[in-house]
């Protein structure tokens, strides 16, 4: 099968009992057995659910891999990986790490006995000096968020397997249209399904993808003794959302590219940081190791916060709101929103700058968005 195949159509069969083309919401707790010891594959939905069961085999489809893990929130799934590993453990991570991951890492998992350490995995070299005897694991989040650097998957993947860590990859922002990790030596792929897979900002939800049946047995262990997993509904949800995935992200790239170039022309703005354009410091890389550059963008104004604050407090189609890879265009402030929980000083030494605007292009008609930039650029 074909990619656009596979979201439409991998892991998905007619219902067996009516024969209705949309997958039921088995919206059960549990599953009665035929006789003592013979269920019919089912037992109780933190363990196993028919619904959330053919989303799992379709975004394992789609991102090119045998295994797909769901959990109740991108979060949920972060978590899950990271409980591959025990006390002592050291991991190795992207600096500019989605907010709630680094919260994760330094404020959860460290009280746990784990470590951390934060390099710019965009630099392969900054990687191998930050491995010590007790890392087991490198976390890579490509593009990140919000400054939307590009780590070279083959490079630190080599990496990774010298030194036998688990290879894991945040791919929220690239999406398997753009991006499938697995193809590049990554052991895990992690996904936020709250944004483009389910697509719609309608729901919160995770995913873990992998090839490897000992990373599988462990995921589906810790699926059903921690219990993060999501409603069948939602599942339900996110498998509507997908089917329209491989039309939805040429539409966000297309919109975000003319955004982009449109910013970098603007004389009140400073800077603008998007994969798709020459000036990326990672273009090169981004070019070859993706097919398509997403609709995430940011940018600085050369007014600094209260620039940036203006532009923001003006918007009429852009909505001010977090979270992001939804249909409607949205503009975030991560200093005060998505990642007001990094300490300032940790923000600023990563170029996170308290001015820094961050834009999730969607899928509006391009020339509403720009008119609506233009007008609240020019109160900025
Ligand atoms: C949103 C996001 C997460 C967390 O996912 P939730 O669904 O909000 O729990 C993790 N990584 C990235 C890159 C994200 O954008």
């Amino acid at each position: 099968m074909k990619f656009d195949t596979k979201v439409v159509r991998a892991g998905i069969k007619p219902d067996p009992t009516t024969g209705a083309i949309v997958p039921p919401i088995y919206e059960t707790a549990t599953y009665v057995l035929d006789e003592v010891g013979k269920d019919k594959g089912f037992d109780y939905t933190r363990s196993s659910n028919p619904t959330r069961q053919i989303l799992e085999d379709n975004l394992a489809a789609i991102d090119g891999g045998k295994y797909g893990v769901c959990f109740a929130s991108g979060m949920a799934a972060v978590d899950a990986c990271l409980k591959l590993l025990s006390a002592g453990d050291h991991v190795v991570s992207s600096d500019d790490v989605y907010g709630g991951v680094s919260r994760h890492f330094n404020n959860v998992l460290a009280r746990y006995g784990l470590s951390f350490s934060y390099v710019d995995t965009s630099n392969p070299q900054a990687v191998r000096d930050a491995i010590r005897p007790q890392t087991k694991m490198l976390w890579i989040e490509t593009p990140t968020n919000p400054l939307l650097k590009i780590t070279d998957l083959q490079t630190v993947g080599e990496i990774a397997n010298k030194h036998k860590l688990y290879f894991c990859v945040d791919s929220t922002f690239a999406t398997p249209v753009y991006l499938r990790p697995l193809e590049h030596g990554a052991d895990i792929v992690m996904h936020s399904t709250t944004k483009y897979l389910s697509g719609h900002n309608q729901l919160i939800g995770g995913a873990v993808i992998t090839n490897r049946k000992d990373i599988y047995d462990a995921m589906k262990f810790i699926q059903k003794t921690i219990g993060a997993v999501p409603s069948p509904f939602d599942c339900w949800l996110t498998l509507l959302g997908v089917k329209t995935l491989h039309l939805r992200m040429p539409r966000h790239s297309a919109n975000a590219q003319r955004v982009a170039e449109y910013l970098e022309r603007h004389p009140k703005v400073a800077k603008v940081t998007y994969p798709g354009l020459r000036s990326h410091p990672q273009y090169a890389i981004a070019k070859e190791q993706m097919s398509g550059f997403s609709g995430m963008l940011s940018f600085e104004l050369k007014g600094g916060i209260p620039a940036g604050t203006a532009l923001m407090n003006n918007v009429k189609l852009c909505s001010l709101a977090e979270s992001l890879g939804g249909v409607e265009t949205m503009i975030t402030h991560p200093a005060t929103m998505t990642h007001v929980d990094v300490p300032a000083e940790q923000r600023h030494a990563r170029g996170l700058t308290d001015g820094l605007v961050r834009l999730s292009v969607g899928i509006e008609d391009v020339d509403d968005i720009l008119a609506d930039l233009k007008q609240a650029l020019e109160k900025a």
